[in-house]
């Protein structure tokens, strides 16, 4: 991972936003600017010089991944301990990520500074540059979303009537794990019947119907990079009204597919994705966004959602994921992630969206 041009990035911002100094306190913004993967860390980017603090648990782990940045290992807490180590260098203004801070922790801090230092937020600059992909992020997500499509086969294999939706998921995760994966990147969704018109149906305990949808809703992560993938299949006989829903959907996450690319305003691929939908006659039943993108966290901006205005650019990596759900009778998902370049886009998830009727 180049952390040296991503530091250099956000030393830029800083120079840019006139601050001394930034606290880096979200841990994927950590994970991405010096490595470190364990679960309490601070890093102070600080005129070039960035120091990582974490505790006594850490001290092999963090020697062991953090890249270009000294460790500190601190007796109490990380953000205090740079609070500490701020004061010591007299700083007159600390940037703060007060998007990923609780009230309190932020009170904690303004108290350890002191008077003199100021705390100022500054947004999420870290999440802005984590947007685009570089090669070898792209390269790790390819190999979580390509795990994650692999499973696809275990999880359909698992569904049949009277079968429980937990009972899917499980085979599903087990399957993961057994492949390598570090975990799911969200609880898995597995919605069959009525209950495929919940839009976020984690698995359950209610037992698969003998006719209807099941939406499998799922991703992994692997060396840190999540997945994230929906497909929709059929129990039973499929009637003339599920199977259009079915093909809107479809056409409706093509056209998602061939809306995005380089320059073009993530409001405009929600746009021509509700179109479609539009035609078919169900966009009053599509209730969320197209998509997202997806990286170190499942959910990063940008949103591909009505209204937004700012443009897609290449080595961002989104999902598009149109849904028709018709309360009382059921729903259809259908979400591929895809790489923006700048002729267009590359699939990544290798998965038939046939309707697959079982
Ligand atoms: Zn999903
Ligand atoms: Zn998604």
């Amino acid at each position: 991972m180049d952390y040296a041009r991503r530091q250099d990035a956000i030393d830029a911002q800083l120079e840019k936003l006139r601050l001394e100094a930034l606290l880096v306190t979200h841990l994927p913004n950590i994970r991405y600017l010096c490595g470190f993967t364990g679960s309490a860390g601070a890093l102070l980017m600080h005129g070039g010089r960035p120091v990582f603090f974490t505790d006594g648990r850490y001290t092999a782990q963090a020697r062991a991944e953090v890249r270009r940045a000294r460790v500190v290992i601190a007796k109490g807490s990380p953000p205090l301990a740079a609070a500490q180590f701020a004061q010591g260098v007299r700083l007159r203004a600390l940037g703060i990520e007060s998007h990923h801070m609780t009230v309190s922790a932020r009170a904690t801090l303004h108290r350890a500074l002191g008077p003199k230092t100021r705390l100022r937020d500054v947004g999420p600059v870290v999440e802005r540059l984590r947007m685009i992909k570089d090669a070898d992020e792209i390269a790790l997500l390819r190999e979580a979303v390509n795990l994650g499509a692999r499973l696809l086969d275990t999880a359909v294999h698992a569904i049949g009537p009277g079968v429980t939706e937990s009972e899917v998921a499980a085979e599903l995760e087990y399957a993961a794990r057994r492949a390598g994966a570090e975990a799911m990147s969200f609880a898995t969704i597995v919605a069959a019947g009525p209950r495929s018109a919940m839009p976020h149906g984690v698995a359950s305990s209610a037992a698969i119907p003998a006719g209807g949808f099941v939406v499998l809703d799922f991703g992994v992560i692997l060396h840190g990079y999540c997945s994230d993938m929906t497909r929709t299949v059929h129990v039973g006989k499929v009637s003339a009204a599920e199977r259009s829903m079915y093909q809107a959907v479809r056409e409706a996450e093509q056209a998602g597919v061939d809306a995005a690319r380089a320059g073009v305003a993530c409001g405009e691929v929600d746009r021509t994705v509700r179109n479609t939908l539009r035609r078919a006659g169900f966009a009053r039943y599509f209730t969320h966004s197209t998509g997202h993108g997806v990286g170190l966290e499942i959910h990063e901006p940008p949103r591909l959602a009505r209204g937004e205005g700012g443009a897609l650019d290449a080595g961002m990596v989104v999902t598009i994921e149109p849904g028709v759900y018709v309360p009382g009778q059921g729903g259809v998902r259908i979400e591929d992630m895809v790489v923006i370049s700048q002729s267009g886009c590359d699939v990544l998830t290798a998965a038939p969206k046939e309707l697959i009727e079982l």
